[in-house]
């Protein structure tokens, strides 16, 4: 009987069920774990408000046809002296994420690190949408010899390009029309890359198109998508563009294949 592991922080909506889904066609059982992570929230960051819609995502995964879901309180994660956590290095400290979020991916690996020895899963889905989170968890599995297999789901959108996210819940009307602009400079960019323009340059038209729709922009980037290294020379390697802009108080973050 094999197991696939689908976490989760709830406010759910169909990028987790996707992952449910493929959970479904790849494993026997699917178990979702609900848990927001207070670990992987810095001071100041939306903890108390991010959403929390718990009746309904236990509906949406009972109709999804999941087996188990595990939704623990916050200290049967964290036992009172809990202070053992996963140091990450490599992608998790690609200049991405890790940048603006610098204590992220310790909590994130370390909270995913629990659950996949508790669960005890053949298989783990996670979404392309957080790529670099993929790539740290699944580098974190190989290299503390987790017998779990990190499996990577493309991103679910909305009909108009716009990555679904439980934040985009924070959008205010006029945010949710300008939202999509994300995605479609980033397809831009990569048409650009495509065709042969210079990198620096071409990442430089796109932020500036994302600033002159109202984002503040943290970073557009282009790296080798395996293990988002910089590009150095002409590339043999696939290459992935990754983003992360504000939107009023909103971070998106969104990335794609070139
Ligand atoms: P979260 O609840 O935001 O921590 O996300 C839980 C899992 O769902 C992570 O593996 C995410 O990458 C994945 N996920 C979130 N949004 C999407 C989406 N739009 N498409 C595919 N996967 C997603």
């Amino acid at each position: 009987m094999r197991t696939a592991l689908v976490p989760t922080m709830g406010a759910l909506h169909n990028g987790h069920l996707r992952l449910v889904e493929m959970g479904l066609r790849t494993a026997d059982r699917v178990v979702t774990t609900i848990f927001v992570n207070p670990q992987q929230f810095a001071p100041g960051e939306d903890l108390d408000a991010y959403p929390r819609t718990e009746k309904s995502d236990v509906e949406k995964l009972r109709a999804a046809g999941v087996h188990l879901i595990f939704a623990p309180p916050l200290l049967e994660m964290y036992q009172e002296g809990f202070c053992t956590s996963v140091s990450t290095a490599g992608p998790a400290k690609a200049g991405l994420e890790d940048k603006s979020r610098p204590h992220f991916f310790e909590g994130v690996t370390t909270v995913v690190a629990k659950l996949f020895i508790a669960a005890g899963c053949d298989y783990a889905m996670f979404g392309e949408k957080d790529f670099q989170q993929l790539k740290v968890v699944t580098k974190m599995a190989r290299d503390l010899s987790i017998p779990t297999s990190v499996i990577g789901v493309p991103t679910v959108r909305a009909d108009d390009g716009l990555a679904l996210a439980s934040r985009n819940a924070y959008l205010s009307e006029e945010q949710r029309s300008i939202a999509p602009m994300l995605h479609q400079t980033l397809q831009h960019l990569a048409t650009d890359i495509r065709n042969g323009k210079n990198m620096t340059r071409a990442c430089s038209a796109a932020k500036k198109t994302l600033k002159q729709n109202g984002f503040k922009t943290d970073y557009v980037e282009i790296r080798v998508a395996e293990t988002l290294e910089p590009v150095k020379s002409v590339p043999e390697a696939e290459l992935r563009i990754l983003a992360a802009a504000w939107l009023g108080k909103t971070r998106l973050i969104d990335n794609i294949a070139v």
